[in-house]
């Protein structure tokens, strides 16, 4: 048995339990984790924006040691210090194969459907995202544990597995940013807290972030922001006075609602880029006449996992943190036991805070 945080219906409430964790079967490894992020997909999943089989035990980005290997699990031993990819790519299908764009394989998220442990009272249990982080130990297939390098400490590693794979990836494989680009982040949580800081690597400026809430100013500038934008209606002509008159080369939107993505887009140059990386509800439209598409000659870009290949990524990020131009800690608003996260999902739903990190004993 081990202690989780358990989504029993969608919209109920986390219920802080244990649970029945199998050990390993062939291909998977069993994990220890050493702490898990609250992303805001967490929040989407539990509250149904996003659909996932219940009951759940939900979190995503974590990192820990490896406790035991199943059958047939090369590569893997007990002890390894991990970061867990929460969509791993099966190397075989036609984006995997064919097109080398793993953050769009066709299986990556095929083991949210499938039961991976028991509630005590013996129910199957889904692991979120197929990741299951919020319980101090999950079992994964063994190509989601990715070998952590040296230098970098377990628990801020967490944060590499979802808001830093996703914020360094908007910038360098979507927006592709380039040195002197102006450069403008909606939404200053931990992704887009991790968007600012990889911007300011590639040489933004000015790097303008956008959010409602004022309390964020000092986050955002710690990661790099030149200026900051309470979000209003003339957020866009605002950040245009900042660019001198012409508008952002690359806007990237970290919140998944319609209208920050129309203002994002609006916030661009002609010919600007704008990535989105917040993940949104069906309910939520954004509109373009066919005569502004035609006259800006703006791109609008979605990005999964920041288009990344974890495995490849994960050693770059590791080695800029060791140098110290990634700063993992500043990401982190919040330090909480697992007991912690219904409030940290408040805090969210608030629009308060950056990351919050459930740090296991
Ligand atoms: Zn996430
Ligand atoms: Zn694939």
């Amino acid at each position: 048995m081990v202690r989780a945080a358990v989504l029993t219906a969608v919209g109920a409430p986390l219920d802080i339990t244990e649970i029945d964790l199998p050990e390993p079967g062939p291909g998977q490894v069993r994990v220890r984790l050493a702490a898990a992020g609250v992303c805001h997909s967490d929040l989407s999943l539990s509250n149904g924006t996003l659909s996932q089989p219940v009951p759940a035990v939900l979190g995503h980005e974590g990192a820990g040691t490896v406790v035991a290997v199943g059958e047939g699990v090369e590569g893997h031993s007990p002890g390894d210090r991990v970061v867990l990819n929460w969509a791993p790519s099966c190397g075989e299908c036609h984006f995997c194969a064919e097109l080398c764009e793993p953050w769009l394989c066709m299986k990556a998220n095929a083991g949210t459907t499938v039961p991976y442990a028991r509630t005590k009272e013996g129910e199957d249990l889904y692991p979120g995202l197929s990741s299951a982080v919020f319980a101090e130990e999950t079992v994964v297939p063994a190509r989601a544990a990715l070998p952590l390098p040296e230098g970098v400490p377990l628990t801020d590693a967490a944060l590499l597995g979802c808001a830093v794979l996703t914020g360094y990836g908007a910038v360098h494989h979507s927006a592709r940013v380039r040195t002197g680009e102006a450069v403008a982040v909606f939404g200053v949580g931990g992704v887009g807290l991790a968007t600012l800081q990889s911007a300011r690597l590639a040489g933004a400026g000015p790097l303008i972030a956008v959010d409602v809430s004022p309390e964020k100013e000092e986050l955002a500038r710690t990661a790099g922001a030149t200026d900051y934008l309470i979000a209003s209606g003339t957020t866009a002509k605002d950040i245009r006075k900042l660019t001198g008159g012409i508008g952002a080369d690359v806007a990237i939107e970290c919140v998944g609602r319609g209208e920050t993505i129309r203002t994002a887009w609006n916030s661009t140059r002609r010919g600007g880029r704008t990535t989105v990386v917040g993940v949104g509800g069906k309910q939520e439209q954004v509109q373009f006449s066919a005569l502004e598409l035609f006259h800006f000659a703006r791109t609008l870009t979605g990005c999964v996992y920041g288009n990344c290949d974890p495995a490849q990524d994960l050693p770059l990020l590791a080695g800029l943190v060791r140098e110290g131009r990634l700063d993992l800690g500043a990401l982190v608003t919040e330090r909480i036991g697992l007991d912690g996260i219904p409030a940290a999902f408040d805090a969210m739903l608030a629009g308060r805070g950056g990351r919050a990190l459930v740090v296991f004993d």
